[in-house]
């Protein structure tokens, strides 16, 4: 994973397979931030990085029409809340298992 600081950054930071900008260089040692960016790299690996990409503005769209908010609509972005809900357990990327953002769709909240 290779960090890249970016002051110009409007979000603390942003995972662009196979970089994480951040916008604080502090962030490196923000563990939770690291683990959340570490997340959505296995997402868009997964994906083969651009079908990812597609995924993410469209669940983002479709949320922003579902919730007609901006912030729940980013925050309910299925990979968004498999990256939120798992990103302060040290040992998930270990354990987790390939598209587990899709249980996320089922999984209440
Ligand atoms: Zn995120």
């Amino acid at each position: 994973m290779v960090v890249l600081h970016c002051p110009w950054l409007h979000v603390s930071g942003m995972a662009l397979w196979p970089f994480v900008l951040i916008r604080d260089k502090r962030g490196r040692a923000d563990a939770s931030l690291m683990l959340h960016e570490r997340i959505h790299h296995r997402q868009q690996r997964e994906l083969l990085i651009l079908p990812f990409y597609l995924l993410y503005v469209l669940n983002y769209a479709v949320n922003v029409l579902r919730y007609k908010n901006g912030e729940k609509a980013y925050r309910e972005i299925l990979f968004e809340r498999e990256a939120y809900a798992m990103d302060t357990s040290e040992d998930y990327i270990q354990q987790r298992k390939p598209y587990a953002w899709l249980r996320m769709f089922h999984m209440k909240h």
